[in-house]
C-alpha cells in the first residue's frame, strides 16, 4: 500500500498542525477544573449583539434552503458600512478561508510571499501550501515593527506581501504614517493583503484601516475582516474581503466554493453589523481589562508587547508550554507560542472581568 506522505504532494508535509489549543470538552476531562477560563482564542466574552437571538432560533427555512451563493445581502451591508462598492467585496467561511482562496488564486511555486514575524501561522501555511517561499520581517527587541526593514523587504518585487494590522500575536500595529509609507515603498505589482481582523477594536487614535488609505489606490490589495473577533461569530465562520480591484474579486469568485457562507451566517452577520451600541461596549469592556491586564504583567516583571487587539503577548521568562499547562490545571486556557525564537512567550485573550481574574491569580500562584 502506498504511503499517505507519498500520495500527497511534497508541500503539504513541510505544514505543521494549527495549533488551535485545547477545547472546553478536552480540558474538562484533563483536569476538572471548577471553572475555564478560555483565554486562548482571542474570543468575544461579551458573545454577539443580543439581537441575533431570534435568528437562531428562525425559519427552517434557513436551513433547509442553499443559502445566497453571492451573499448580496450582506455585502450590501459592508458596501455601505465602508463606503465601498458592493462589487469590491467578497464573503469568506471565516477570513482563513479567504486567506486560502487568495493564495491559491495567485501563488505559483517558488514565488516569493512578505509576512510580518512572529507570524499568523495562516498567512505562511498557505503560501507553503502552494510552494511559495516566505521571508519573514522580524519584529525588533522592543516588541514594535520594524517599519524599515518591512519597507526594503516589500520594495523588492514580491508575489504577495500579508500581514496583520494589528498584529497577531504580538497586538503591534502600523501607525497611519507607517503604513502609509510601506505602501508608498511596495513593489506596485505586489499585491498587499492587510488581514485587519482586530481592526474594531485598534479603531481610534493611531490607527487606520487600508480599507481608508487605499479605497482610491489602482495598486493590487485586498483587506480583510473577520466577524469573529469583536461581533462574536467565530462560531458561525464568516469573515469579508475588500478588493481593490472587482474584476480581481471575480476572479478570486471562481476559486471559492459557490456556497462558501452559509445562511445563518450570512443572516446573522447583517444583524451584528447593524448593533454598533453592542460593539462598541464590547470593544470598551476589551480596551479597559487589556490596561488592567497589561499592569499586571508589567507588574510581575515581564515584557508585555503594546497591543490594539483583544490580547496581549508576553514573555513568561520560561518555557512558554510548561506555563500554560500550569494554567490550564486552574483552568485557564492560554495560547503558549510555538514559533521559533518565541518560545518563552505566550498570548493571552482578554476576556470577562472574571475570567481575567483566574487568569491572574493562577499566574501569581505559580511564582
Ligand atoms: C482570528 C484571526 C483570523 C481568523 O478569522 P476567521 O474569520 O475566524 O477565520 C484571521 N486573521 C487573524 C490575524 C486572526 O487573528
Amino acid at each position: 500500500m502506498i504511503n499517505a506522505s507519498d500520495l500527497v504532494r511534497e508541500e503539504v508535509l513541510r505544514l505543521a498542525p494549527y495549533n488551535s489549543g485545547l477545547t472546553l470538552r478536552e480540558v474538562n476531562q484533563r483536569y476538572a477544573p471548577a471553572k475555564i477560563a478560555k483565554l486562548g482564542s482571542n474570543e468575544n466574552p461579551l458573545g454577539p449583539s443580543p439581537d441575533l437571538d431570534s435568528i437562531i432560533t428562525a425559519g427552517p427555512d434557513l436551513i433547509r434552503l442553499y443559502p445566497d451563493p453571492a451573499g448580496v445581502e450582506l455585502r450590501n451591508a459592508i458596501a455601505v458600512a465602508l463606503d465601498v462598492p458592493l462589487a469590491k467585496i467578497i464573503l469568506g467561511n471565516g477570513s482563513e478561508e479567504l486567506i486560502s482562496i487568495i493564495s491559491r488564486a495567485v501563488l505559483r511555486p517558488k514565488d516569493r510571499v512578505v509576512t510580518l514575524y512572529p507570524s499568523f501561522p495562516l498567512h505562511e501555511d498557505y503560501a507553503t501550501l502552494m510552494g511559495a517561499t516566505v521571508d519573514r520581517i522580524n519584529i525588533k527587541d522592543d516588541m514594535s515593527i520594524d517599519v524599515e526593514a518591512f519597507e526594503k523587504a516589500i520594495a523588492t518585487p514580491a508575489r504577495m506581501v500579508i500581514f496583520s494590522n494589528p498584529m497577531n500575536p504580538v497586538g503591534c500595529w502600523l501607525s497611519p504614517a507607517e503604513l502609509t509609507r510601506a505602501i508608498a515603498a511596495a513593489d506596485k505589482n505586489t499585491l498587499i493583503v492587510v488581514d485587519e481582523a482586530y481592526a474594531e477594536y485598534a479603531a481610534g487614535d493611531d490607527y487606520v484601516s487600508a480599507v481608508d488609505l487605499l479605497k482610491g489606490s489602482d495598486r493590487p490589495w485586498v483587506a480583510l475582516r473577520t466577524m469573529s473577533k469583536a461581533y462574536g461569530l467565530a462560531g458561525l465562520r464568516i469573515g469579508y474581503g475588500v478588493v481593490g480591484d472587482p474584476e480581481f474579486r471575480s476572479l478570486l469568485d471562481r476559486v471559492r466554493t459557490p456556497f462558501n457562507v452559509n445562511a445563518i451566517a450570512q443572516v446573522s452577520a447583517v444583524t451584528a453589523l447593524a448593533d454598533r451600541q453592542h460593539l462598541q461596549r464590547v470593544v470598551i469592556l476589551a480596551v479597559s481589562e487589556r490596561q488592567r491586564m497589561e499592569a499586571f504583567l508589567f507588574g510581575n516583571g515581564w515584557q508585555v508587547a503594546p497591543s490594539k487587539g483583544n490580547f496581549l503577548f508576553f514573555d513568561c521568562a520560561g518555557n512558554a508550554a510548561d506555563f500554560a499547562e500550569g494554567l490550564l490545571r486552574q483552568g485557564v486556557i492560554v495560547k503558549p507560542w510555538k514559533q521559533a525564537g518565541f518560545e518563552t512567550f505566550v498570548r493571552v485573550s482578554i476576556g470577562a472581568p472574571d475570567e481575567n481574574n483566574q487568569f491572574m491569580s493562577a499566574v501569581l500562584s505559580l511564582k
